[in-house]
């Protein structure tokens, strides 16, 4: 017939960006919640490039960290990882991925997930004010971390919504620290993960002789 056809709704996307050295279960039951909480299409994990924020400490290289992202998230039909941030120059800085995904899907209603620790240093970021045009913000719990109504002051309330998620005590930091000890990640991280650490010798204690486990 010759109806036109309703205007289908905007396609809603979760956008989790972590630096992933080494991904884990923490960011994937935050990503699978937060999809289930908002009926998103799809989540995009985008890994950093440059993490101007972990100056401190070397970050493994990107195409690393990328692929043990794919291989964390490729038996999920509504994950994907997207490469904006890695093959972008220069620093990572959030206002620039969520610019890059919205020029990606003009259409879409985009949700940036966040563990409540990266939500308070959220005004750290550059353009931090305008942050909040571009997409709606998800803010996880986190074993560890406070999530007051004090640090969501400045976030204007229709742009924030908190999300309470099963704790799991996992960061990166001490699965980098484990595997330097030569101590297990298994169920930490996704199999592959472990087999993909293991294989690459990341983190390992560069003064330590290799092949002992
Ligand atoms: P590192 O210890 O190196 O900082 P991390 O575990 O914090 O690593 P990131 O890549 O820094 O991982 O985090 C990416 C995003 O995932 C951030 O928004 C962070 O708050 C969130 N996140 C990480 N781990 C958890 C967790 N266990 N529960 C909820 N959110 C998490
Ligand atoms: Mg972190």
């Amino acid at each position: 017939g010759a109806h036109a056809a309703a205007a289908p709704s905007p396609r809603r996307v979760g956008v989790m960006g972590g630096t992933f050295d080494p991904i884990h279960h923490g960011h994937l039951v935050a990503a699978s919640e937060v999809q289930a909480w908002f009926d998103l299409d799809e989540v995009v994990f985008v890994p950093t490039g440059d993490p101007w924020q972990k100056s401190d400490r070397t970050v493994s290289p990107a195409e690393h960290r990328y692929l043990m992202t794919v291989i964390a998230t490729a038996a999920n039909p509504r994950f994907r990882v997207s490469r904006v941030d890695i093959d972008r120059d220069g620093p990572t800085y959030t206002i620039d991925t969520l610019r890059d995904l919205r020029a990606e899907l003009p259409q879409a209603e985009l949700y940036f997930i966040t563990g409540a620790d990266a939500l308070a240093d959220i005004f750290t970021w550059r353009d931090a004010g305008r942050l909040f045009e571009l997409a709606h913000f998800v803010g996880c719990t986190r074993p560890g971390y406070d999530m007051d109504a004090s640090m969501l002051r400045n976030i204007p309330e229709d742009r924030v919504t908190l999300v309470e998620i099963p704790a799991l005590a996992i960061s990166s930091s001490d699965c980098r620290a484990r595997a330097t000890r030569g101590e297990p990640v298994w169920y930490l991280v996704p199999d592959g993960v472990v087999q993909y650490v293991a294989k690459h010798a990341l983190y390992r204690d560069p003064s330590q002789p290799s092949g002992v486990a």
